[in-house]
């Protein structure tokens, strides 16, 4: 019996400093570095604080899974934060958006340099997160390659969710890859695949929330699912589940003076 698609909720933490434009990607970059402060800028601060207000304050909190880059957690300010959301709400769950945002697929295959990064991150994640650690992983930036599934799935990654469905950016799976060849590989790796929601034009995740064209496309895509039953942990695992997922990120609760929130009804 088909039983009715599920929704999940996911934020990526990443600042300004993670972002392809800045490090990271061997043509986009600016610096090859992430040598930074590890303190979030203004602008994520007040993404934090926008998030928190969003997610405590609704009648009925909604079950998210927040993303974190590991090297945020060098930061004493963004652990309080984390910590403090932790403690007042039983629906946020935590899981791993890589050790520095690098974007893995834009290089050539490096399973020995992917597994160093993912086990540190991980270990660093889920020591922090206690319970709330959940080993599902989001490639930075939506960088994915085939050969980073057999990778995930030896760290006991069990959910990968970083396949953005579109021809538009389909080069990030990686030179002579394509989304599908991504999906193979994850599932012949044992890794359940959660793509993101796409709209009828295009990508509807993420940046696709504020470009203009895509951004209306996405919002009505966004609309229509945003009453679906929130899925459950076990369901998010379970392939055999309909689960269709959303992202955004952090920061974007800067937005409208901090009072932005994700186009759900
Ligand atoms: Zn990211």
């Amino acid at each position: 019996m088909a039983s009715l698609p599920e929704l999940w909720l996911t934020v990526d933490s990443d600042d300004q400093r993670h972002r392809p434009g800045q490090q990271g990607h061997p043509t986009r970059s600016r610096s090859s570095s992430a040598m930074q402060s590890t303190s979030p800028s203004l602008r994520l601060r007040k993404g934090m604080a926008g998030f928190a207000r969003w997610h405590l304050k609704q009648p009925r909190q909604r079950a998210a899974t927040i993303f974190v880059i590991a090297d945020q957690l060098g930061d004493a300010d963004f652990r309080n934060w984390l910590a403090d959301l932790l403690s007042a709400s039983p629906h946020i769950t935590i899981a791993c958006h890589g050790l520095n945002h690098r974007s893995w697929s834009a290089w050539g295959e490096d399973q020995k340099g992917f597994t160093t990064a993912l086990r540190l991150a991980k270990r660093e994640i889920m020591e922090f997160s206690g319970p709330a650690w959940r080993p599902w992983f989001r490639a930075p930036a939506g960088y994915v390659a085939p050969w980073m599934s057999k990778v995930l799935a030896r760290e006991g990654f069990t959910v990968d969710s970083s396949v953005n469905p579109s021809m538009l950016v389909a080069r990030k799976a990686g030179k002579g890859n394509s989304w599908q060849k991504v999906e193979a590989a994850m599932e012949s790796a044992g890794v359940v695949e959660r793509p993101w929601l796409t709209s009828s034009i295009g990508p509807a995740c993420g940046p696709a929330l504020h470009l203009p064209i895509l951004r209306g496309f996405a919002k009505r895509a966004w609309r229509r699912i945003s009453t679906l039953p929130l899925a459950s942990d076990e369901n998010i695992c379970d392939g055999s589940h309909e689960v269709v997922t959303v992202y955004w990120h952090l920061d974007d609760h800067a937005r409208r003076g901090g009072l932005w929130a994700p186009p759900l009804s």
